[in-house]
């Protein structure tokens, strides 16, 4: 499971200075109702109501600085307070709380807030950081920028999701940490994966071009900064909630024996390519190496499919296509809360006609697919696994509810399989 990393340089983060930061009395009803916040994922300025995005340090509107509380799930206008030797932040408008920034907020990596009191320098997503990356080479702290936006998205559907995430100074031997490493000077390449908490991710595939080019090269149809995050952090939770638990003997049976010689399935992969048929069982080829990607992909398929319905809730996306025979089939609003789901039944009914409509609209902008990949029913069978496991519900997926009929969107249109020759390619679990 394991594999040979070289370590890039290791940043001490030291104590750090604030920029300007504004202060006006807002006039807002506040608090918000918590409970409706946990269900949200647009986010606007409790003080001027300007739309903001996740990622925001400051409201473009009232010029406020912008702060997010993840046991809140939810950012808000921050005012400095204090004096400059002893300051701390508040929410604009509420003096019940104080917090301070994430150490991370002097690269302009993080718009996360710790409570005050809270041992540590860091926020609760960049705590389980071990090896940033070397700041003092240009490009860089821009490679690091997008590598947290992503690890902190990962981080908000995992806190939604409750799902642990015990540090390395809980548990020395497989806490969760992140290595964002540099390839080498010799030529070799850091290989992004995980191995017992510790999730790598090569910085270059934080550099849109180089990751195109992998992407290419490995005959993928989708490869981004996230979907790496939400693989390797789906071997974290294979760890963590199935290798020593009751899920394993169910787990088994979804995806298939994972004692069976990982090293060797990998070099098969790479030496043969996936069979002909993967699609009717695997959400991609790479899934079909061994059971552990199998597994890995699914979770990562699970998540994206959460995040994206959460936010098509958010914005009241709903499809009712117009003019052809199967409209009624196609429409779907995303009326309930993905994360409070029962099922994945609910999940995949309303994910199927909103990637055929999505697929459209990219195609309307001569862009490939947003989701360019087909569930079969054995698949949806997976991500069930997955949506009770993460509920810790092992076993209440039943495929024969109604919404579980299988249905593919646009299957005409996926590329035929390939059969790479992957030799010498990257190699990742
Ligand atoms: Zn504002
Ligand atoms: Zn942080
Ligand atoms: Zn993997």
């Amino acid at each position: 499971m394991g594999h040979a990393i070289t370590r890039g340089t290791s940043i001490r983060v030291a104590a750090f200075t604030w920029g300007s930061a504004r202060s006006s009395a807002p006039v807002y009803p506040f608090p918000p109702d918590p409970h409706e916040l946990r269900v949200m994922k647009l986010f606007d300025c409790q003080v001027c109501c300007h739309t903001l995005y996740f990622e925001n340090t400051q409201c473009e509107k009232c010029g406020h600085r912008l702060g997010y509380v993840a046991e809140d799930q939810d950012l808000y206008a921050v005012v400095r307070v204090g004096d400059t030797a002893d300051h701390h932040w508040q929410i604009a408008g509420d003096e019940r709380r104080t917090f301070r920034f994430c150490a991370n907020a002097q690269y302009d990596v993080c718009n996360w807030l710790t409570p005050f009191d809270q041992d540590g320098n860091f926020c609760t997503a960049c705590r389980h950081n071990h090896t940033v990356p070397n700041l003092a080479k240009p490009g860089n702290a821009e490679l690091w920028r997008l590598m947290e936006i992503a690890k902190h998205r990962l981080f908000y559907t995992l806190i939604e999701l409750e799902l642990p995430r015990v540090p390395r100074s809980e548990d020395a031997g497989q806490g969760l940490v992140f290595e964002f490493l540099e390839d080498p000077a010799d030529g070799k390449k850091v290989m992004t994966g995980h191995d017992d908490g510790s999730i790598t991710i090569a910085l270059a595939e934080a550099d849109d071009a180089e990751r195109e080019k992998r992407r290419k090269s490995m005959h993928e149809p989708y490869r981004t900064l996230l979907g790496h995050f939400r693989h390797e952090i789906g071997h974290y939770y294979w760890d963590r909630l199935v290798r020593d638990a009751p899920a394993l003997g169910p787990c088994r049976d979804t995806f298939g024996d994972d004692r069976t010689d990982y090293s060797a399935a990998l070099q098969k992969h790479y030496r043969d390519g996936a069979p002909p048929n993967w699609r009717e069982r695997y959400v991609s080829a790479y899934a079909t190496t061994h059971p552990w990607e199998d597994f890995a992909e699914t979770f990562a398929h699970y998540l994206h499919i959460l995040d994206t319905l959460e936010t098509a809730r958010a914005f009241g996306v709903a499809t009712h296509p117009r003019g052809i025979a199967e409209a009624d089939r196609l429409s779907t609003e995303v009326d309930f809360a993905p994360d409070k789901a029962t099922s994945i039944a609910p999940l995949v009914k309303a994910w199927l006609p909103l990637t055929f409509a999505l697929n459209s609209l990219n195609r309307s902008m001569g862009m490939g697919d947003l989701y360019p990949f087909v569930l079969t029913p054995t698949i949806i069978e997976k991500l069930g696994f997955i949506h009770d496991l993460v509920h810790g519900s092992i076993g209440a997926t039943k495929l024969d509810q109604p919404e579980m009929k299988p249905y593919a969107p646009v299957p005409e249109n996926v590329p035929p399989p390939t059969s790479p020759n992957f030799a010498g390619a990257e190699q990742e679990r």
